[in-house]
């Protein structure tokens, strides 16, 4: 049963990545897009976070849920993302 769930999970977070345009680190310096589904995050760029995408997509909420909250981000690959909060 977990198991099947985290495929859920996966496909899910494979769909927001498509639905921002694929998997993609949207850094101007990188741009890297060979990298599996998880090695990508979405960082909030604009309108207010309400929410952690991977945190929402762990709760089970619905996708048409989820891209309200995508329309707020871009992908970021792991590296990007932690370089960027530890910038701050
Ligand atoms: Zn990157």
């Amino acid at each position: 049963m977990s198991k099947f769930r985290n495929n859920k999970n996966r496909n899910l977070k494979e769909r927001c990545l498509i639905y921002l345009g694929g998997k993609k680190c949207q850094n101007p310096k990188c741009g890297v897009s060979h990298l599996p589904p998880q090695c990508y995050d979405f960082h909030h760029t604009k309108g207010i976070k309400e929410d952690n995408i991977s945190k929402m997509i762990s709760k089970g909420v619905s996708f048409e849920k989820l891209k309200k909250e995508l329309d707020k981000c871009v992908i970021y690959c792991k590296n990007h993302h932690a370089e960027y909060h530890a910038l701050r």
